[in-house]
């Protein structure tokens, strides 16, 4: 057995998973959070054992106690990482801007740009900074291995990610679209070539992921030429608490006319928006449960977040010149056929059809939801980004 060790961390909290990397089955996973505040929780499941889930409340003062107490767990309620063979510990870090181009073996100097990084990502690189200092002092003798959100979509042209700017403020100040959920991008759209039995390379493809977050990936032959997330994960989709696409003007006219300040801005784009903003509630199955129910407020909003990824769709069929593949990922994404069936709806003469018979019934398994006849094969396959980032990861040490 060979082992790799990912690591989410935040601020506050961390989520980890054992994952075996010759067989890519999960050994174990668990969460470790309210870091630093008065009682701390932590969570630890060992996938091979029939114990279930250990969980305990503690105080945890920072993210080196936090990584101590999952060291812990692991001897206590196995796996053994001795016995695991770990190799190699793989960090998610959501932003690495034009500088990494792919997953990089962290030493002090690439710490260090992560941290510098912060400017661009001020919620989540400083949180990913302090998860590898603790694993780097809990994991001393193997390999640490960033695996950014943004690597994926380096390869897009200038054209995509450039902003229509003073091109000297925009290099000064590292302003251009980076794109988001790179992992999950990367790892759907490979899942779909060899779901469909075609060489990646000769593929068009369309991601949907579907998140509490979410954004739409063009992939034309494996690599990403354009996606919806920005310079931040505020731009695209309608997302769960985010506004996504919106006229910045919006912003001057709101603190010019209501007097809302920069931070109440952001705030409001950010936490308060998309679906929150737009029914009250930002969690999607509420939502298409009081529209099922004939709340005409929940099927308006539902008609803006549909409206949204049509117009994403028949973009990026015009960028990739063509499609072939459209995959449904992430929590909304895989789960919901009534957030599928909407989102395409009246695309049949682009080529694309839903059939219900496939689309209806839940299930957790990788399939096609579009009918036999439709010109592009329509798909849901579920994400695994910690899996990806144990790829990524084995990959580069
Ligand atoms: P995150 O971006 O936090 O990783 P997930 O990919 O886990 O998010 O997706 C969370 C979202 O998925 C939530 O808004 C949740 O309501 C939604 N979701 C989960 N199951 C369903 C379902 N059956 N129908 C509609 N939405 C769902």
């Amino acid at each position: 057995m060979t082992a790799i060790l990912v690591i989410n961390s935040g601020s506050s909290s961390f989520k980890y998973q054992l994952i075996d990397i010759d067989t890519e089955t999960e050994l174990a996973g668990g969460l470790v959070e309210r870091i630093g505040e008065g009682t701390g929780h932590a969570r630890h499941t060992n996938t091979a054992s029939d114990a279930g889930r250990q969980e305990q409340n503690l105080p945890i003062p920072d993210h080196t106690a936090g990584f101590a107490l999952m060291v812990a767990a692991f001897a206590e309620h196995g796996p053994q990482l001795a016995d695991a063979n770990l190799i190699a510990v793989g960090h998610r870090v959501v932003q690495g801007g034009s500088i990494f181009t792919g997953p990089t073996v962290i030493d002090d100097a690439v710490q260090q740009q992560i941290t510098d990084l912060a400017d661009l990502a001020p919620l989540h690189n400083p949180a990913h900074v302090q998860g590898i200092i603790a694993a780097r002092s809990n994991f001393p003798d193997v390999p640490h291995v960033a695996v950014f959100d943004t690597s994926f979509h380096q390869s897009m042209p200038a054209a995509a990610y450039t902003y229509a700017i003073n091109t000297a403020l925009a290099a000064e100040h590292s302003i251009r679209r980076y794109g988001f959920h790179g992992s999950s991008h990367k790892f759907v759209s490979e899942a779909a070539a060899e779901f469909v039995g075609r060489p990646l390379a000769e593929l068009k493809t369309i991601v949907l992921h579907l998140g509490n977050g979410a954004s739409v990936c063009a992939v034309d032959g494996g690599k990403s030429i354009d996606t919806s997330m920005g310079l931040t994960p505020l731009q695209g989709l309608v997302m769960g608490t985010r506004s996504g696409d919106i006229d910045p003007a919006v912003l001057f006219h709101l603190h010019r006319k209501a007097g809302m300040s920069i931070e109440q801005l952001d705030t409001m784009l950010n936490k308060e928006s998309g679906m929150l903003g737009l029914t009250g509630n930002g969690d999607m199955r509420d939502v298409e449960d009081a529209a099922v129910a004939g709340d005409a407020v929940a099927q308006a909003a539902l008609d803006v977040y549909y409206h949204r990824i049509k117009g994403y769709v028949g973009n990026y069929i015009a960028q990739l010149g063509g499609l072939d593949v459209i995959v449904f990922t992430a929590g909304v994404g895989e789960n919901s056929g009534i957030i599928r069936e909407g989102a395409l709806r009246g695309l049949e003469g682009l080529g694309i059809e839903i059939d219900p018979a496939k689309n209806d019934p839940f299930s957790r398994v990788a399939r096609v939801v579009s009918t036999d006849a439709s010109r592009v094969t329509v798909l849901v396959i579920p994400t695994n980004e910690e899996l990806e980032i144990a790829r990524e990861t084995r990959a580069v040490i």
